[in-house]
């Protein structure tokens, strides 16, 4: 561990774990030192409780296969990656509904289904490569502190019951939507909770998926199925089921038996009879947004920033498109020999970020709000746009480039030419 870094980036997780591979040329060429900090270590057999890294699986949208492209790990995700062919969406009960499909809007994906704990293995993996020197991944450790300075930035790290006091021109707040350091910091949030739990279990359907991801809109809440691969010849979806607080636990408390008949009869049989579930996991539901996202020295990124209700499964795609505009941002600024931490520099990463922010947690909190409504005028405006969008082919592209995030111009991280 040095003394002094360019960048701190604190959190491991997706996001944190996902900035430090998007600098790893630069951090060689550029001759960046990079500290990333996380306290809980990935097991060897890559499963783990850390909150990136669970039992979850990710909706990619089509647009973030570029940035795992250009950060070289495509190739190896997509060992254990699902792609989407169809999107199915349909309201219980009522009339309509829409397919949406990769041959018909002429991409070869919808998007891709990942396990984070793959996703996650991959990340880690290629920060233990050799030509990742000038990154120090402190596992595990945790950032107790965060002092501004003058042109610097302090940083107390906690290591095996010891502290150490570090510096560094820019400390990256990755630490997810509970971070304790923004509150220390003074940061601000917007917070609304919408007593509301996900429910996420894999799930095993008597046939092949055949690549179809299922929105379904029900009256106990809406439940997305997505494709995942097969293991030990049984063929699997990730369940992600938004339920009220109440319902949560009725359903958590239920065997699996109980679970499986309550999940079929909301659910129907278009994907097939379900016939086993594995472990299932609640998280509860809350709308975060960070009132500052950059200071002199300092970034906020990722969940930490904003954390999305996920029925449009946005989230972390949207958090993918800052670490891009961010590492693209920081490389300019080295190149400009201007320092990491330089206020302007942030500010516009910020400005770049904006926009796209608003429009996601819009588009995610409007469509949680449409479809889980009981109102009968929302239930028949639902239906009427959903039969529309299944006849209309325009409406459709837009609808489909918007869920694969293309709707609006992706960051481009830049392809590394051994320049200074
Ligand atoms: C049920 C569910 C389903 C979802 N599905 C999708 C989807 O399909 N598509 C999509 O785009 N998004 C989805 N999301 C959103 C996505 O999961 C998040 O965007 C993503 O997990 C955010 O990652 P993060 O790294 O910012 O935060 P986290 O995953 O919370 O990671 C934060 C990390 O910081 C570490 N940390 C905390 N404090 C400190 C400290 N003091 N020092 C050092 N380290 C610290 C933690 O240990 C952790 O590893 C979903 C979310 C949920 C809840």
């Amino acid at each position: 561990m040095k003394q002094h870094y360019d960048l701190i980036i604190v959190g491991g997780g997706m996001v944190g774990a996902s900035l430090a591979c998007a600098l790893v040329p630069a951090a060689e060429a550029l001759g960046l030192d990079i500290a990333i900090v996380e306290p809980v270590p990935l097991r060897r057999d890559g499963l783990s409780y850390q909150p990136s890294y669970d039992a979850r699986a990710t909706a990619l949208a089509y647009g973030s296969r570029s940035a795992y492209e250009r950060m070289g790990i495509w190739q190896t995700l997509t060992q254990h990656i699902t792609p989407i062919g169809e999107i199915h969406v349909s309201d219980r009960g009522h009339f309509g509904a829409s397919r949406l499909s990769a041959a018909q809007q002429q991409v070869p994906a919808l998007g891709y289904v990942i396990e984070n704990h793959w996703l996650g293995q991959v990340l880690l993996n290629r920060l233990q490569a050799p030509e990742c020197g000038r990154i120090d991944y402190l596992c595990p450790a945790e950032v107790a502190e965060v002092i501004p300075g003058d042109g610097q930035m302090s940083v107390t790290i906690s290591r095996d019951g010891c502290t150490s006091a570090l510096t560094c021109e820019l400390v990256v707040m990755a630490d997810g939507g509970r971070s304790e350091l923004r509150q220390r910091l003074g940061i601000g949030y917007r917070y609304s909770a919408y007593e509301q739990h996900a429910l996420i279990a894999n799930v095993s359907p008597d046939r092949p998926h055949r690549g179809i991801a299922y929105e379904r809109f029900t009256d106990q809440g809406p439940m997305a199925l997505l494709p995942l691969q097969e293991q030990d010849g049984q063929h699997r979806c990730a369940l992600v089921w938004t339920l009220s607080d109440d319902d949560t636990q009725t359903l958590m408390d239920m065997d699996d038996a109980g679970f499986l008949a309550q999940l079929q009869q909301r659910f129907g049989y278009r994907a097939g009879r379900f016939v086993q579930v594995g472990e299932r996991h609640a998280y509860p539901l809350q709308l975060v947004l960070a009132e500052e996202q950059v200071r002199a020295g300092l970034v906020v990124l990722g969940n930490a920033a904003h954390a999305l209700h996920p029925i449009a499964g946005q989230g972390y795609n949207l958090a993918l498109r800052g670490v891009v505009s961010l590492a693209d941002q920081l490389i300019d600024a080295r190149r400009q020999g201007r320092s990491l931490g330089d206020l302007a520099v942030l500010q516009a990463y910020h400005e770049r970020m904006r926009s796209d922010q608003q429009r996601t947690i819009g588009f995610s909190d409007g469509t949680m709000k449409l479809f889980t409504s009981r109102n009968p005028l929302l239930t028949l405006g639902r239906n009427l746009g959903l039969q529309a969008l299944d006849v209309c082919p325009t409406a459709k592209t837009l609808f489909a480039r918007s869920a694969m995030g293309l709707d609006t111009p992706a960051p481009v991280l830049q392809q590394w030419e051994g320049r200074s």
